[in-house]
């Protein structure tokens, strides 16, 4: 497949296909059991999204709960800084209701959960980022909220365990094996199977399988379409380039959705983390292969056993062997590039756009503007799009403890 035989102005229609692949990548690698509840998401969601009340119903949540349209601030000064004419801008998803871009498929998963008749929602968590916000919609909605997540994890992040308690979730603690993130995933993908009758599994990003790479994107596409307009509304033409981090990808799917048909550059940044060698970063689309993992077929990173690899990034939410599989054809195609960013320039960045233009950065967004100070050093003039998919109060004593004060 090659960009130019690729019809960008139908391509959501043409992709994923009826069974969830886009060319290669994608699909529905999980047991029978889950096959039959895949297919039942799938078809409830096929149904609700050409819905005129499901989508008005998530357009007012969207205003009235979650205080979209998030704003795109001009980053004035620290375009004068850099000082290659470039102006830099950032689509301030840190403002969404919970301070992240996560809340927009979370809402969406839940509202279709309830229309599904569920009476619970189930995932597991790593940082805790993907649980409260979940944790957050099943109160809105008011549905039952089992999180699984390591001990390790329990441990380490403690203010996120609380979070969730408050918000009435139940946070399940998972002490096999080393505890942590994949082995929250095992114990939440077999909690599931048991319950699939009345629970519905959400997953965090635009992976595992079909519908959920779809779904998760849809329900993200509004960061794409609002920054579209609101960009053109406030310049009068297109950013040249736009920029977002990539770990499982769902921030960067959102924003790229509402620009892909256009003559606009496209960045993806990934992790590099201390570096290049296996097990120091969650490079998977630069350094990674084709593989299946957690139900889905994308490119991933593989350790000798044929294994997820050990990642590494100073930004919790950007460690994950693999990327979603709409990344995987998007960079196949030459659509959109990946490239990489590590911690020490994330740090900087960090630092940069909290000191320039008082807004402190998740580590995750960080990674987005340290790639588009780079890029902005490098095209000269032109205007890129940052999408800040998150705010950075959770990384803050983790940046004081390690790093100091820059
Ligand atoms: C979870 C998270 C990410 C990474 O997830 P994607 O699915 O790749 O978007 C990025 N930024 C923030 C703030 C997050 O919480």
């Amino acid at each position: 497949m090659k960009l130019k035989d690729i019809e960008f102005n139908t391509y959501f229609k043409n992709y994923p296909d009826a069974n969830g692949y886009f060319g290669k990548y994608g699909g529905s690698y999980v047991p029978p059991e889950l096959k039959v509840a895949m297919e039942e998401i799938a078809d409830a969601y096929y149904t609700i999204c050409k819905s005129r009340k499901f989508i008005n119903e998530l357009r007012r949540i969207r205003k009235e709960f979650q205080g979209r349209p998030t704003p795109i601030s001009h980053l004035e000064r620290l375009s004068d800084k850099i000082g290659t004419g470039a102006q830099l801008y950032v689509k301030r998803e840190d403002l969404n209701h919970t301070g992240a871009h996560k809340l927009n498929h979370c809402m969406g998963e839940v509202l279709l959960a309830k229309f599904m008749g569920k009476k619970k929602v189930i995932a597991e968590t790593g940082a805790g980022q993907h649980g409260v916000a979940l944790a957050t919609a099943a109160a809105y909605f008011g549905l039952e909220c089992d999180i699984y997540m390591g001990a390790v994890d329990i441990k380490k992040q403690a203010p996120n365990v609380a979070r969730m308690k408050i918000l009435g979730a139940k946070v399940i603690e998972v002490t096999d094996g080393l505890a942590t993130l994949k082995e929250a995933v095992d114990a939440a993908f077999i909690a599931y199977g048991n319950e699939y009758k009345e629970a519905i599994y959400c997953i965090g990003s635009v992976m595992g399988p079909h519908p959920f790479p779809m779904m998760v994107r849809d329900f993200q596409a509004v960061v794409g379409f609002e920054a579209r307009e609101q960009f053109v509304g406030m310049t009068g033409e297109l950013p040249d380039a736009i920029v977002a981090c990539v770990g499982g990808g769902s921030n960067a799917m959102g924003l790229f959705s509402g620009f892909l048909n256009d003559p606009v550059d496209i960045y993806g940044v990934e992790p590099l983390g201390r570096g290049n060698k296996m097990g120091d970063h969650a490079a998977s689309l630069t350094y990674g292969e084709e593989g299946v993992m957690h139900g889905f077929n994308s490119i991933m990173l593989k350790d000798e056993n044929g294994e997820p690899a050990p990642v590494y990034s100073v930004a919790s939410g950007l460690d994950y062997p693999s990327s979603g599989p709409e990344h995987a054809f998007l960079r196949d195609i030459g659509r959109v590039k990946y490239v990489i960013v590590g911690d020490d320039e994330t740090i900087d960045a960090f630092f940069e756009l909290s000191r320039m233009e008082g807004i402190i950065p998740a580590l995750e967004s960080s990674h987005a503007v340290a790639y588009a100070i780079k890029l902005a050093n490098m095209i000269g003039k032109g205007s890129i799009l940052i999408n800040l998919s998150g705010r950075g109060d959770k990384d803050m004593d983790y940046v004081i403890e390690n790093y100091g004060i820059r």
